[in-house]
């Protein structure tokens, strides 16, 4: 057990330090800020969505080493999804870090099972959580108000 958590923590070093699809996304048709005040983690997400598939999935931001991993790694997950599949991904990741779903449950979930720690820490739940309720508010994007962490189930 204790090896397969150093590996998880490899993986999140890795992405928090060198993160995927990181930037500004030109021709995004969808773009999401999100924060998480009880950490101070930011993150916007660019999306370009069509025919109701997620083509390609940007972000941007700033905050703790789980909060930018998660946002690449979701970049990396959704991309080339349709909007159905990625909105289950979304559930089933939710369900995850909160505890409610055992990873031998979710196979498809593949390298997000890194997270599955972090059920354990509360606080942390909510870093992990950003990028993926920001995504989701994308999906339905009329436009206005970020999206904040607080308040989120
Ligand atoms: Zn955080």
């Amino acid at each position: 057990m204790t090896d397969l958590r150093e590996l998880y923590q490899e993986v999140i070093i890795d992405h928090s330090k060198r993160p995927r699809n990181f930037g500004e996304l030109p021709g995004a048709n969808r773009k999401v800020d999100g924060q998480n005040p009880l950490c101070g983690d930011k993150t916007t997400i660019y999306l370009k969505i069509e025919n109701g598939v997620v083509q390609d999935a940007h972000f941007v931001g700033a905050g703790c080493s789980i909060s930018m991993a998660s946002a690449s790694m979701m970049t990396e997950a959704i991309k080339g999804k349709t909007v159905t599949e990625a909105e289950e991904l979304f559930h089933h990741f939710h369900a995850l870090i909160t505890g409610e779903e055992r990873d031998d449950d979710a196979p498809d979930l593949g390298k997000l099972a890194v997270f599955s720690g972090v059920c354990e820490y509360p606080v942390r739940v909510k870093c992990a959580a950003l990028a993926w309720h920001t995504f989701k508010a994308a999906l339905s994007q009329q436009g206005g108000e970020p999206v904040t962490t607080e308040g989120s189930r």
